[in-house]
């Protein structure tokens, strides 16, 4: 299967689930997560009409950053090291993985007077090797922010846990869904929160019935290796 029958695959998924759950497919952006692949199989998604792409370390961003035309939008998911942020920050247009204030000030610090947009990661599956705020501590982590200028809270992010039990996936993405509605009734002018980063490969469809706005793919449409 090449790319582009893999994206449109995923493209009919997303208008059933939508028809089925009154949403409309466009509210869902898929980024195309090309850690596990060459720069080569990234270009052919690209030219499938993937616009979003996604890298979880530092050096996977900026190599495929270069090798790619700057049409992408990049999207960093992994977890972030502080003393990593220096080298994304002028290539990344989304960071999934707010969890800590240091990291919140580090970003402000580096972000060259510019918003930067965050999604707040939330270990919404409460496993403990997760990362991510605890849901209980959300709202209080995201009040927290408002020193920072430049940290933009754009949405919320989230893994479920790798299980075949449907209720327990659905349970992770319906809390972090339910907190993301709560951060937006606070009204905070650094935190519109509209956005919802959750689902893979082996579970967006339950992540797009609980309102996922952002779906991470990579294994169903690049592939794992090339
Ligand atoms: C690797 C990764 C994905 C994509 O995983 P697949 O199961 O291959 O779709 C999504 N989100 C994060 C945070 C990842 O690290």
């Amino acid at each position: 299967m090449s790319v582009k029958d893999n994206l449109d695959h995923i493209k009919q998924d997303i208008k059933e689930i939508c028809t089925s759950v009154n949403r409309k497919p466009e509210e869902i952006n898929i980024i195309g997560v090309t850690k596990y692949v060459s720069n080569e199989t990234a270009k052919e998604a690209v030219q499938a009409g993937v616009y979003h792409l996604g890298e979880n370390r530092d050096q996977g961003l900026l190599e495929k950053s270069e090798a790619l035309e700057n049409k992408v939008t990049w999207h960093f998911i992994g977890s972030l090291q502080s003393r990593k942020v220096k080298n994304i920050i002028g290539t990344v247009d989304y960071i999934h993985s707010l969890d800590r204030i240091a990291l919140a000030e580090e970003i402000n610090k580096r972000s060259s007077g510019k918003k930067v947009k965050c999604f707040v990661q939330v270990n919404g599956s409460y496993e403990k090797a997760k990362h991510g705020v605890h849901p209980d501590e959300v709202l209080e982590f995201i009040k927290n922010l408002e020193p920072y200028p430049y940290i933009q809270v754009v949405g919320l992010m989230t893994m479920a846990e790798h299980t075949d039990d449907e209720r327990v996936i659905r349970n992770t993405f319906a809390t972090v869904s339910e907190l993301k509605k709560r951060v937006q009734a606070l009204k905070l002018p650094f935190a519109p929160c509209t956005e919802l980063s959750m689902g893979m490969s082996n579970d967006y469809k339950i992540a797009i019935e609980e309102g996922a706005t952002f779906i991470r793919i990579g294994s169903a449409l690049v592939g794992s290796k090339t």
